[in-house]
């Protein structure tokens, strides 16, 4: 590794500090506070290449003495993705973060990998495009790492997921060879789906340094309205019910009884104080006859399911109001962990039909183990997450937390569901996807010399 790192200082040695081996760097980049698996070891040096000839140049040598790479963009994801098992060069695109190109005609964007999808609608809503990303992992997530673990968030139940945004990327090989997967038209059925296959794939298989995107046009206009339930089964077949009925919401989340008193408990958005019950949060959007039209219909079907209350906003201060708690919901948990706790933050999707009885059966052992979790769910997708907070100093509490989360795993497989509807698989849920797909899909999935 140390010849790798010393031959592309010198073959890169006009650009400035290409390689830090600085300490702090490589904890930064090797360990993350947010990811359910902190191993123990870290790269061994950090590069940061400005262009798609430098990444190739590395990838060239690292390839040639055998020495992993581990993207970096944002570092926000939640399953050890850029943890570093056999040390190798994590590979920072800090140095590039430009919007090249936005062409408003055709609704498309081409970025480099380290644009943070916050600062390009920022940028959007400036120029007054009236065009928007719609994909909302965490706000510091960058587009390297959306792409590579195929993001998604609260409007996917309207705008599907990222693998639905890509034109096309450019991609630097394991060898160092640069391919592109297509031109720039919004739809093409030329050749194998080469986005379909680098999206998701969590730099396995290639490292993007360029993509085109496309961008969609922000409505007209928004609501939000909450509806707390008496139960999650209340609560999760309302919002299918709404589904079912084609009523185009833009997004709809769940947070349980738990979340809710969190969310109070955190103050984060006091004076308000929320209902301690399984809430959903509706986002609907579109000309203000069709928004008086959705929220009508929303309320008889919530109301049909037992709902006893129906709060919608009235305009944009009162919009932000109500999707403060959705919004805060992470935050306030965060705030109210103590010294020694730690928080585990996971995800799986099951069928739209199944969702209560997981979130159930997930609710109910979390309680019987006597562990701390909380339930908030894109549940227009079927997709949750359970976030459990566990004390590190108290013996056999982590322990506990690994139980719950291999039983909601194996639970929602059981299910015909998936081990994770956003997050990835990373680290964290190696062993799942095999209980998932089987040994044979994960045989067709591991390098082969040749085919
Ligand atoms: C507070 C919070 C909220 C979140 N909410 C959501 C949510 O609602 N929806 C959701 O989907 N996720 C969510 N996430 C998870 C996370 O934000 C997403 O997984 C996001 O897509 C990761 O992007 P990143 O830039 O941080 O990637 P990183 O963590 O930097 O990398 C992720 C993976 O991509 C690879 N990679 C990075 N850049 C490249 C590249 N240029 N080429 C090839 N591979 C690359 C890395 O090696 C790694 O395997 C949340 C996380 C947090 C902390």
């Amino acid at each position: 590794m140390k010849q790798a790192i010393s031959e592309i200082e010198h073959e890169l040695r006009d650009v400035e500090d290409i390689m830090s081996t600085d300490d702090e760097d490589l904890k930064m980049h090797g360990f993350s506070e947010w990811s359910s698996v902190k191993l123990d070891t870290l790269p061994i040096a950090v590069a940061y290449p400005r262009n798609t000839e430098q990444i190739s140049a590395i990838a060239r040598i690292c390839h040639k003495w055998k020495v992993p790479i581990i993207p970096y963009s944002g570092g926000s994801s939640l399953e050890g993705h850029t943890a570093a098992p056999f040390g190798g060069v994590s590979m920072d695109f800090v140095y590039m973060d430009r919007i090249v190109q936005i062409n408003e005609d055709d609704m498309d964007v081409v970025v480099q990998p380290s644009v943070q999808w916050v600062d390009l609608n920022e940028k959007l809503k400036r120029m007054k495009t009236g065009l928007f990303f719609p994909m909302d992992p965490a706000p510091s997530a960058k587009i390297g790492g959306m792409i590579s673990t195929n993001c998604s968030g609260t409007n996917a139940v309207h705008y599907g997921t990222m693998r639905d945004w890509v034109v096309n990327l450019t991609v630097v090989l394991a060898d160092g060879s640069v391919i592109k997967t297509r031109q720039r038209p919004r739809k093409s059925s030329a050749g194998y789906n080469l986005n379909g296959l680098f999206v998701g794939s969590e730099g396995t298989l290639g490292i993007v340094t360029e993509a085109t995107l496309k961008l969609a046009v922000v409505p007209e206009n928004y609501s939000v309205a909450v509806v707390p339930f008496n139960t999650i089964h209340d609560a999760v077949s309302a919002a299918t019910h709404v589904i079912r009925k084609g009523i185009p919401v833009a997004a709809v989340e769940l947070m349980d009884e738990t979340q809710m008193r969190i969310v109070n408990e955190g103050g984060t958005t006091r004076p308000r104080v929320w209902k301690e019950k399984p809430t959903l949060f509706f986002k609907l959007a579109g000309s203000k006859v069709m928004l008086d039209e959705m929220i009508q219909r929303v309320k008889g079907i919530t109301e049909s399911h037992g709902s006893e209350d129906f709060e919608f906003a009235r305009d944009e201060r009162e919009q932000t109001l109500l999707w403060s708690a959705r919004k805060e919901s992470l935050y306030s948990l965060l705030a109210l962990r103590k010294d020694g706790e730690e928080m585990w933050n996971t995800d799986v999707a099951v069928p739209l039909s199944r969702l209560a009885d997981i979130i159930v059966a997930s609710k109910e052992e979390a309680a019987s183990l006597g562990i701390n979790a909380c339930v908030k769910g894109h549940v227009g997708d079927g997709n949750f997450h359970e976030n459990i907070t566990y004390d590190t100093t108290k013996p056999g509490e982590f322990e506990k937390a690994k139980t719950a989360v291999k039983n909601m795993v194996r639970r929602a497989i059981e299910m015909e569901g998936t081990c994770t509807g956003e997050h990835g698989i990373g680290f964290g849920k190696k062993e799942a996807l095999e209980l998932e797909v089987g040994s044979g899909t994960i045989l067709f999935m591991e390098p082969r010399e040749s085919v």
